[in-house]
């Protein structure tokens, strides 16, 4: 079975083998995973802030 897909990272068609592949390649599989680590680091550092402020009023 052959379905064509985009490319969650670079945009670009690519043929997956699997409905669940969101990817063309492991590249960018990993990229996107860093970049969502990234993003998770930056929204639970926003949370503490929020926690310290809440603590001080
Ligand atoms: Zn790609």
């Amino acid at each position: 079975m052959k379905i064509l897909k985009k490319c969650l990272t670079r945009g670009e068609e690519f043929i997956a083998s699997k409905m669940s592949s969101k990817y063309c390649c492991r590249e960018c599989e990993r990229d996107a995973s860093r970049k969502r680590e990234a993003k998770r680091k930056k929204v639970s550092g926003k949370v503490k802030k929020k926690r310290l402020f809440i603590s001080v009023h």
